[in-house]
């Protein structure tokens, strides 16, 4: 289960925490030396876990919070306010262009669950009344025009085509053209991912962002990677301004550390989270509900 080795241990920390009548200031320092190893173990970004730790620690060691009857909830209260916090606070909504269709653009590397979770996030879209169009934009991958066709075919939504003779960018173009002549309110352009981050592949999907003008542009990165996730983030975010991540394989034993930095490297919000290799709708992402996960 993802944040098992996290929770466990963040528990066990304001378990004995919690346990004292009294708790002193050496008490919070020692536990904030535990939970700083405890994220850093989790994988999460090294400068994020130090401000995490500064943060936790003006509120939690002061004179209000030791005088309080129970000191070690009133700490834990402090850290889940502020893991809270540290992935955005908010659930951060899907953007809704003025005047529709609203243009979904999908990035990531190859394997990230780019493909998966653009049907997914049509199969939400479907569920919420919409009326959503995916374009297969990945004309590299092998099959993956076929894997997105299949998909398609089985939550019932249509997918534009032109094969993969024609460039992504004239794909996309035609294909917002045919949402418009349609009536769909949503389109999401599926686009080629590559094992590593390489100038042709950043090229290709800038000039799919000029012709089509999203309203979102949402990387698509694999938890499971932890840090390296927020590097592929930052260097795409550099490239290419991000409004979204969509965090998939929650459903693995991720260990958090992608979940927990990432909004805070890049200042992009999560705003869906995916589990599983089957066609369930797309999960907006909570931060809170996150949180008190991890804190059990
Ligand atoms: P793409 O190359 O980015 O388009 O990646 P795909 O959508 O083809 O996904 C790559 C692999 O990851 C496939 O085997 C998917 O079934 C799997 N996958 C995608 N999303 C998830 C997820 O949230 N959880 C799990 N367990 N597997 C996923």
């Amino acid at each position: 289960m993802a944040f098992e080795g996290l929770s466990s241990r963040l528990q066990n920390v304001f378990g004995k925490l919690r346990g004292k009548g009294k708790v002193s200031e050496d008490d919070v320092n020692e536990a904030m030396r535990e939970v700083r190893l405890a994220l850093l173990e989790a994988d999460v970004n090294f400068k994020v876990v130090k401000d995490f730790i500064a943060k936790v620690k003006e509120q939690a060691v002061g004179a209000e919070v030791m005088k309080s009857f129970t000191p070690g909830m009133v700490v834990v209260d402090i850290v889940n306010k502020e893991l809270t916090a540290l992935m955005g606070g908010t659930q951060s909504k899907l953007a809704k262009a003025n005047k529709p269709p609203t243009v979904i653009l999908m990035a990531g590397l190859q394997g990230a669950g780019k493909t998966t979770s653009t049907a997914k996030l049509a199969k939400l879209l479907l569920k919420d009344k919409h009326k959503p169009l995916m374009i297969a934009g990945d004309i590299y991958r092998p099959a993956a025009i076929k894997q997105l066709q299949v998909l398609g075919e089985q939550i019932g939504v249509p997918v534009f085509t032109l094969g993969d003779q024609t460039s992504p960018v004239d794909i996309a173009r035609a294909g917002l053209q045919h949402a418009k002549d349609n009536g769909h309110d949503y389109v999401i352009i599926d686009t080629a991912g590559r094992l590593h981050i390489d100038e042709a592949l950043m090229e290709e999907i800038r000039q799919i962002h000029d012709v089509t003008k999203p309203d979102e542009v949402l990387l698509v990165v694999d938890a499971m990677t932890g840090q390296e996730a927020v590097n592929v983030a930052q260097s795409f975010h550099s490239q290419l301004e991000l409004t979204g991540v969509i965090l998939t394989k929650l459903d693995g034993d991720t260990r958090g550390g992608a979940a927990l930095s990432v909004k805070a490297v890049t200042g992009c919000p999560i705003k869906f989270a995916a589990t599983g290799e089957k066609i369930e709708p797309l999960e907006p992402f909570h931060p809170e509900r996150m949180a008190s996960r991890i804190l059990g």
